[in-house]
């Protein structure tokens, strides 16, 4: 493994499974000092217990709530100097005609709301020291719609619009802003979801289609390479980590 960020200070959101976890883990393992945040104490815990003496900070709460980016700020002192907006979660596989107002607000908020208020919480400290890394966690579902229901494939598509936007305005001050996409990844993410629903309703067409799925440690390499200087060239991309889902 090499030792590319030595001197960083990096959030990640939803840090306590998954692609949060193994994005921490790899940052963590190659020098950056990390602000893990996720609604789940027991999972911070667990992955602090896993990360020995590395310099590792958890903020426990809801990412979209004020009070909790806050925290995530203050933890970091002025020193942020990447961001990855992570946390994320699914709907439950519902088109359009079959959406409630709670669960379309509560995609929005969590996948959408709490990226770009995250973003606008750090940037400034990133403009002022004329540099900053952010990657935006997108989805396959960013592209397509045999991936996810309606609310989901809406949430993901804006954070592509959020992700170039905030490239296009910040990257002459030396922030670059990039999403990633995966493609079907085993982690928790399908506790957070009725599956039956996306069985009978999308079953057919995702079984045709995706390839096996991936590694959180896979995601975790596309994300910290958009986050290292290997990707300098690179602003307001959405980086397709599928495996070739999308040539389909
Ligand atoms: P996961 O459920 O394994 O992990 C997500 C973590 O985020 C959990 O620990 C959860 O507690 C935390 N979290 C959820 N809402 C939160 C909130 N409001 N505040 C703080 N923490 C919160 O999921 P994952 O599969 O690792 O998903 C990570 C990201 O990847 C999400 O944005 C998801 O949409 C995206 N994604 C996943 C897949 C996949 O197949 N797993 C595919 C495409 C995109």
């Amino acid at each position: 493994i090499p030792n590319r960020f030595t001197g960083a200070t990096v959030v990640v959101t939803g840090a306590g499974s998954g692609i949060g976890k193994a994005t921490a883990t790899r940052l963590l393992a190659e020098g950056a000092r990390v602000i893990a945040s996720d609604l789940d104490a027991d999972r911070l815990a667990t992955l602090v217990a896993e990360s020995g003496e590395a310099p590792l900070l958890t903020i426990v709460g809801d990412v979209s709530d004020d009070a909790v980016i806050a925290q995530i700020v203050e933890a970091g002192e002025g020193r942020i100097t990447g961001l990855v907006n992570n946390a994320g979660i699914m709907d439950s596989f519902v088109p359009t005609a079959e959406i409630d107002d709670a669960l379309w607000e509560r995609v929005m908020r969590i996948n959408v709301t709490a990226p770009m208020k995250l973003m606008r919480a750090v940037l400034p400290a990133m403009v002022e020291a004329g540099h900053g890394r952010i990657v935006n966690v997108a989805s396959e579902a960013s592209i397509r719609a045999g991936a996810s229901g309606t609310p989901y494939a809406t949430s993901k598509h804006a954070v592509v619009g959020l992700t170039k936007s905030t490239a296009l305005f910040y990257g002459p001050a030396g922030v670059r802003v990039n999403a990633v996409a995966p493609g079907a990844v085993a982690t928790n993410i399908e506790a957070s979801f009725r599956s039956e629903l996306g069985a009978q309703r999308l079953g057919p067409i995702m079984q045709a289609t995706v390839p096996a799925p991936a590694t959180a440690e896979q995601l975790a390499a596309s994300i910290t390479w958009l986050l290292s200087e290997d990707s300098a060239n690179v602003n307001g991309v959405l980086l397709l980590s599928d495996g070739g889902w999308s040539t389909i």
